[in-house]
């Protein structure tokens, strides 16, 4: 299998629950599974954590789990016949306030605060925008609309207001409560569907820390940019969070489609900025979900975000409900791989425009740097945090990145950054048994012979977290 920085995260569900399969899929390159919280109960997602561990420890690869919060479910009712047909040109209601079953005059709402929402002149998007209705009044808890554009409309299906300003709070009671049950099994990241603002994510973070308090574990926060509200907020969720996922299946919806591409490309690079982790999601090999083959369009679309920079890119129902939940994951690795080559190494730009404050993060610019110009096989980081790694991978650098850390959930973590190799080391080394320790990883998987050279950051004392302080170039014995 050819070398390969992007990370693969793969949604498990009943395609990839059998644990020989998914077990093929990690050893064919699943960095992340996502567990999906908008489905199933607490248990099944603790039992499915659990198959998680187990298969990586067969497949003697490291793997982050990521609990997806469902979020404010902004949807209509049910219907008497589980679905209506509607006709361009129809009238429609939208009714907060109405318990019995829709028909194809109207619908109950699951979100009640629809009415106060919207007003006059408003568009709303039904069932990912195949339903469109533009808004002719609100009269008390009714919404009355005519539709737009017709089509099939069932059960539950989601609304969404174009251009944004659905007032719904990110976390509702039923998040809350999944925050529980993704810290009983330590969760690695946690993402957060559809926050607004940085206190979103404020909260978000709290809750997990007091609810994995007892386990002594911190989970990594990821804002799933899908409104349209966080675009102009994006820098300040960026400091409140660990990385992003460029949700692209709701925000375009809110946006539009044309306006996601252009977006995805900034997300990307003001995550990297920020020090911080991005993932691209949705629709990215959704052909594979019924054939066993990638359409030319989705094969570019993967090796783009791979050159925009993307730590990660994702699988949803590809591997969840699809039929090729293997083959999706082969292909998508391989694209991965392939699309890396042509990425151009910009180092010596990157760091014109640089200032660093920290000691150890210019310990690993350093790294970095000189690594690149003496031509080194590989750079290693004893970290504690997993920092001197994540600063290390935000820059484009055709060298591997070992990360050697005592600490479990910092290599698990560091599953999903970009181009970093995560290795536990034994947790009482000194210093000169872990530097031995880490030339015999880099020989023992060949990443360097007799004579070649290799960059090595660590901290002395060692184990003191943002300690790194010192950085070494070795010739391999
Ligand atoms: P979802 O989020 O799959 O949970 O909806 C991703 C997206 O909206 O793109
Ligand atoms: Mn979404």
């Amino acid at each position: 299998m050819a070398r390969r920085a992007t990370k693969i995260v793969a949604t498990l569900g009943p395609a990839s629950s059998d644990p020989k399969l998914l077990e093929e899929m990690v050893r064919a390159g699943v960095n992340v599974v996502r567990l999906n919280f908008s489905h199933g109960k607490a248990q099944d997602h603790i039992d499915r954590a659990k198959l998680v561990r187990e298969v990586a420890q067969r497949a003697g690869r490291e793997v982050a789990i990521m609990a997806d919060l469902q979020g404010p479910k902004i949807r209509v009712g049910k219907f008497a016949e589980g679905k209506v047909l509607l006709e361009p040109g129809s009238r429609f209601v939208l009714d907060a306030s109405r318990e019995a079953p829709g028909d194809v005059y109207g619908v109950g709402l699951d979100y009640k605060e629809l009415p106060r929402d919207v007003r006059a002149g408003d568009v709303l998007l039904l069932n990912d925008g195949l339903i469109v209705l533009t808004v002719n009044a609100v009269e008390g808890e009714q919404v009355h609309t005519t539709v737009k554009l017709g089509g099939e409309l069932s059960n539950n299906k989601g609304i969404n207001k174009q251009g944004g300003g659905l007032s719904a709070p990110a976390l509702t009671a039923k998040d809350m409560e999944d925050i529980r049950t993704a810290m009983s099994f330590q969760a690695d990241y946690v993402a957060v569907s559809f926050p607004k603002t940085a206190t979103d994510m404020e909260m978000a973070r709290q809750l997990c820390n007091v609810a994995a308090a007892e386990y002594r574990h911190k989970a990594h926060l990821i804002a799933k940019i899908e409104r349209a509200e966080a675009i102009p907020n994006l820098e300040s969720i960026l400091k409140a969070s660990d990385g992003i996922m460029v949700a692209r299946g709701d925000l375009a919806v809110e946006v539009g489609n044309a306006a996601v591409p252009a977006l995805q490309k900034k997300m990307i690079r003001m995550a990297r900025a920020n020090d911080k982790l991005a993932i691209t999601a949705t629709q990215m090999m959704e052909s594979m979900i019924t054939n066993p083959v990638p359409t030319r369009a989705e094969v570019s679309d993967v090796a783009n975000a791979v050159l925009d920079g993307t730590d990660a890119v994702m699988l949803s129902a590809e591997t969840a409900a699809g039929r090729y939940p293997l083959e999706t994951v082969i292909e998508m690795a391989n694209i991965c791989a392939e699309a890396e080559m042509a990425e151009e190494v910009t180092l010596d730009a990157d760091f014109t425009s640089m200032d660093f404050q920290r000691i150890d993060q210019s310990i690993a610019m350093g790294a970095l740097f000189t690594a690149h110009h003496l031509g080194c096989k590989a750079i290693v980081a004893l970290t504690d945090s997993g920092s001197t790694a994540l600063w290390m991978s935000r820059h484009r650098i055709h060298i591997p990145i070992y990360a050697l850390t005592p600490r479990l959930s910092t290599q698990r973590k560091m599953a999903l950054y970009r181009n970093v190799r995560p290795l536990l080391m034994d947790q009482s080394a000194d210093r000169d048994t872990a530097l031995r320790e880490a030339e015999a990883h880099l020989k023992r998987r060949g990443i360097v012979g007799k004579g070649d050279i290799y960059a090595i950051t660590c901290g002395e004392p060692m184990g003191a977290p943002g300690g790194t302080n010192m950085l070494k170039i070795c010739r391999a014995e």
